[in-house]
Parts: structure tokens; sequence; C-alpha cells
């Protein structure tokens, strides 16, 4: 536990780096512990080091750790695929759903959270390489999804989130979170609201640097917080 809390001390010095590279305010940039496959008390580990927002990828595993953390105030965000029928579960619990990938979930969830008097913020998730197994909604998706967003209930979007390919190393996944910060550019030029669009969900453990560099408002970050996750 001690060693979560000295690598989220790294993780956060290389955060105010990059940013400080880049001439961009570190406290622009808000960092997700990713802590799925680990337990609620890693959480707590995270937590007691001044952790807030905590980053799952299946609504399922995450249902017991928000409880058994309820009495933190953590703020959750959805971080994988949500599929439809589950859109109801991750509109009680979860604060940022970052993987908004259609016009018809994202109906679903703000129905879900204006009936349950909940309020959340929500990102869409694009798909920049057009890999056959990837979720996340084609650029062409985006309008449908966008021109709806203003007469939400409940969820405000917030921003665009991409996982792009594995790539060998940081520097490759460069163009993709470039790419993304300037699909954003192009969407506010052409009249989309730039309070829809002010946050970009990008960077992992191997390349949060960079996408840092690049302009991420949240990275989501796993391994290099919580450690390697056992294969499952
Ligand atoms: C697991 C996961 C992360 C964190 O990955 P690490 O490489 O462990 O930092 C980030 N985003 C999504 C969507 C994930 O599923």
């Amino acid at each position: 536990m001690q060693a979560v809390r000295a690598r989220l001390a790294d993780v956060r010095d290389r955060i105010a780096r990059a940013a400080g590279r880049a001439g961009r305010d570190p406290s622009s940039i808000r960092l997700v512990a990713v802590s799925k496959t680990f337990s609620a008390d890693c959480v707590s580990a995270a937590a007691a080091a001044g952790q807030v927002d905590f980053g799952e990828n299946k609504v399922q595993e995450a249902l017991g750790k928000i409880e058994q953390t309820a009495s933190l105030s953590l703020r959750w965000h959805l971080v994988g695929h949500l599929q439809s029928n589950k859109a109801r579960k991750a509109a009680l619990v979860f604060d940022v759903i970052h993987s908004i990938d259609s016009h018809a979930l994202l109906r679903r969830v703000d129905d879900a959270a204006a009936e349950a008097g909940r309020r959340l913020d929500a990102l869409v998730q694009v798909d920049l390489a057009r890999e056959p197994t990837k979720h996340g909604a084609s650029v062409a998706d985006l309008a449908p999804i966008l021109s709806q967003a203003a007469g939400l209930r409940a969820v405000r979007l917030v921003g665009l989130m991409a996982l792009p390919p594995a790539v060998g190393n940081a520097e490759e996944a460069r163009p993709f979170f470039r790419q993304l910060r300037e699909l954003r550019d192009r969407l506010t030029a052409e009249g989309t609201p730039p309070e829809m669009l002010g946050e970009l969900s990008m960077g992992m453990s191997h390349d949060f640097e960079v996408a840092v560099e690049e302009g991420a408002t949240l990275v989501r970050i796993g391994t290099a917080i919580f450690g390697s996750r056992s294969v499952l």
C-alpha cells in the first residue's frame, strides 16, 4: 500500500513535468486512477494518498467497489465499453462515463439518470484508428450525438475520449492524441459549444506524458499506480 502512495506521487510528478513542457497548468489535468482488477482496499489506499477520481472498465465489477468505498466521497469514471443493457446501472453509480458511442446509448443513460434524480458527465469515445475490435463512434457518428446533447436532462456532455491502438512506444501514440485534439478544435470551429468539448480523455500508463503534451485533461492510469494486473 506504501507502493501505491509512492507510485501516485511519481505519476503526479510526471504529469506536472509533461504539463510544464507544453506550457500547460498542471491543475488542468485530472488523474483518473484505473482500479480495474484491484480491490477496494487498493482504492482506499490511493484515496488515503489524496486520489479522488477512480476508473473502472466494467459496470458489474465497479458496483461492489463503489459500495465498499461509499464513505470516501470518490468520483467514479466508467472508462470501458458500455453495453446498452447496462446503461441504467451505470447511470446510477458513475459520475463520469467516458465511453458514449451512440446517440441511443446517450439517450438511455440520460433517461436513467433523470429518473433517478442524478446528474453526470459524459464523454464521447471516438474510434480514431477504425480498428474492427475497438469500440467508439466514428467521426461521422459524432454529429447526431453532439446535436442531441443540448436537449439532455441529466447528462452533461463534456468532451471526447480516445483509446489508441496499442503501440510499442509512446511517441507512436502521439498522432492519435493530436488527431483527437484537432477533431475537437474543428468541431468547436464548426459551432459545437466549447463547453461540450472541453475535456480530452487520453493517455494511459505507457503514454500519458505524450497525451498531456498533446492536450489531455483526463489521463486514465492503472498499472503505473497499482502495479501490473494479473492476466484474467
Ligand atoms: C485499463 C484501462 C486504462 C488503464 O490502463 P493502464 O495501461 O493500466 O494504465 C485506461 N483506459 C481504459 C479504457 C482501460 O480499459
